[in-house]
């Protein structure tokens, strides 16, 4: 097959993505909004179901994306520099799939077509997540699921470092 007749993330680096193609890749399951622990002593990383004030629990997509910055300081913005070494995305995100080599699964919206395939497949947080405006101790909601490896999912070696973003 001719590299033309193959999508964007199958022939292009992450490095080397438009701004377009990398918001694209984001498959809009939420999870990446979800507050996590980190035990101080192994570095450990507990997921919990609590959701950022703003995630917009039943779309999974943030309800102020372009202004998140000024109401959510502490949100991170991702880039090839930082998911290089980042620790903390979920092992069904694009990125983190990407970064290691693997394709988009078949729920992704990318290939499906249709943003609701990532909820039709039980992979987002749809149902499964509470505000931070209401859910009390970060300690009393620890959960699984963020972090369970979806079928047909492989955790690979990373096959390179992206490179700094030329956006
Ligand atoms: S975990 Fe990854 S794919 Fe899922 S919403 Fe966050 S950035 Fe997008
Ligand atoms: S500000 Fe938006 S993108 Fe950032 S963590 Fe909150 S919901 Fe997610």
């Amino acid at each position: 097959m001719a590299d033309s007749a193959l999508p964007f993330w199958q022939t292009t680096s992450l490095s080397d993505m438009s701004k377009e193609q990398w918001e694209s890749l984001c498959d809009g399951c939420g999870k990446c909004c979800l507050h996590k622990l980190r035990d101080e002593e192994t570095d450990a990383i507990y997921f919990t179901n609590v959701a950022c004030r703003l995630l917009d629990l039943e779309s999974c997509r943030c309800s102020s994306y372009e202004t998140r910055f000024r109401k959510v300081p502490d949100c991170v913005s991702l880039t090839p520099d930082i998911l290089a070494d980042i620790d903390w995305l979920p092992p069904s995100c694009a990125y983190i799939l990407i970064r290691d080599g693997q394709d988009l699964p078949e729920w992704h919206p990318l290939r499906s077509g249709s943003a609701e395939s990532i909820h039709e497949a039980g992979i987002s947080g749809r149902g499964k997540m509470i505000s931070e405006r209401e859910a009390g101790l970060l300690e009393d909601h620890l959960v699984d699921w963020p972090a369970e490896i979806p079928a047909g999912v492989a955790r690979k070696k990373r096959r390179r470092k992206p490179r700094k973003t030329p956006w």
